[in-house]
């Protein structure tokens, strides 16, 4: 279905849970933000049932994020049961990794296409400093066997942060030289817990292009690499992999925006940087009948912004990233 802009809509990202087995500094307070009880959020069949109400609509392509996806007891079930879900012919997940060594394999083999692993950093300690309790070998680990079980394409977001890892860049694009790692520099966001955190830490894409071109080698435009998302991506002379950039900042890319998120607790949003929510578990709870699911994704669809307004702040006191679905 087209939004009120004439945008396509057929792409839904769904945070799974708001538990995490990191901390990330850009993205959760060192504490961990409040969690929500069990109940508060969607179950199994409900996440479901949003789904194969989306349908209807359009909705093909399903991300599922959190949070950190693997943390949720039987996701291997869950991404099952989507990929069954007759029109949807695209399932895929955000993850750190870290959990993937014990799931990968058996996700493969329930229909998950691919993975989008996040690593700000190849050194040990920095990786610690950033995720706060994480060890860089079992990301790695992580990484290594997306690619064995042919999670493909594997793409890395890394967020680029001045004064934390904004040196690396060289480095991790380097990763693409020889290996099938497809690499996404993802400017940062002022969303939540980073908002105040981030202030002056902002690296343009731009800034970044110039750096590795410049040490690397020339970077050519390259095809999209597979996916539903909005970054361009680019090839060194010879290379197995490609560079992307997501400029969510310098450079926004809501003319084409083509999703809606559910949140952890079943709230339809409209987008990410938008605090406005159709709820969706109250009616899920009641019995609902399909038919009225299916207008409050057409209600969701319909209240999309022409574009964000993440220069101005961040004005959602309720929700942090990992609750709406980074
Ligand atoms: N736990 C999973 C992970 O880390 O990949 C999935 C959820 S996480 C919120 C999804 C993505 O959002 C990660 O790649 C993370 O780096 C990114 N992210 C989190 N906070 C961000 C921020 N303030 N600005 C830009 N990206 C952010
Ligand atoms: Fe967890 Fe992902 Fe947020 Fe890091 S970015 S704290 S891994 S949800």
């Amino acid at each position: 279905m087209r939004d009120t802009f004439r945008r396509e809509i057929n792409y839904l990202r769904v945070s799974v849970t708001d538990r995490c087995n990191l901390r990330c500094v850009y993205c959760m307070p060192p504490e961990g933000v409040k969690f929500l009880p069990h109940d508060e959020v969607l179950r199994t069949e409900e996440i479901e049932a949003v789904i194969r109400a989306g349908t209807r609509v359009g909705i093909k392509k399903i991300r599922l994020t959190g949070g950190e996806p693997l943390v949720r007891k039987g996701i291997r079930n869950l991404v099952r049961r989507v990929a069954n879900i007759p029109g949807i012919d695209d399932i895929t997940m955000t993850t750190n990794g870290i959990l993937l060594p014990l799931h990968a394999a058996a996700l493969k083999e329930a229909g998950l296409k691919r993975v989008n692993i996040s690593l700000d950093t190849l050194k040990n300690e920095r990786y610690r400093e950033i995720t706060r309790v994480g060890e860089l070998a079992a990301a790695w680990k992580g990484i290594q066997t997306a690619l064995d079980v042919g999670l493909h394409p594997v793409k890395l977001n890394t967020v680029v942060v001045r004064g934390i890892n904004d040196d690396e860049v060289e480095a991790l694009a380097r990763l693409t030289l020889n290996r099938a790692l497809h690499i996404r520099f993802i400017e940062i966001m002022p969303i939540g817990d980073s908002n105040s955190w981030s202030k002056g830490r902002f690296v343009p894409a731009g800034e970044i292009m110039e750096k590795i071109s410049r040490r690397i080698g020339r970077l050519i435009p390259a095809k999209t690499v597979r996916g539903n998302g909005p970054a361009k991506y680019y090839r060194f002379e010879g290379a197995a992999g490609t560079v992307g950039f997501i400029t969510a900042m310098s450079d926004h890319f809501c003319e084409s925006c083509n999703r809606l998120r559910l949140t952890s607790s079943g709230g339809l949003r409209p987008c990410l940087y938008d605090s406005r929510e159709i709820d969706m578990r109250t009616p899920l709870r009641r019995g609902a009948e399909e038919k009225e699911l299916v207008d409050l994704i057409r209600d969701a669809i319909d209240m999309k912004p022409d574009r964000h307004h993440m220069h101005d702040g961040w004005v959602d006191s309720k929700r942090v990233m990992s609750q709406i679905g980074g």
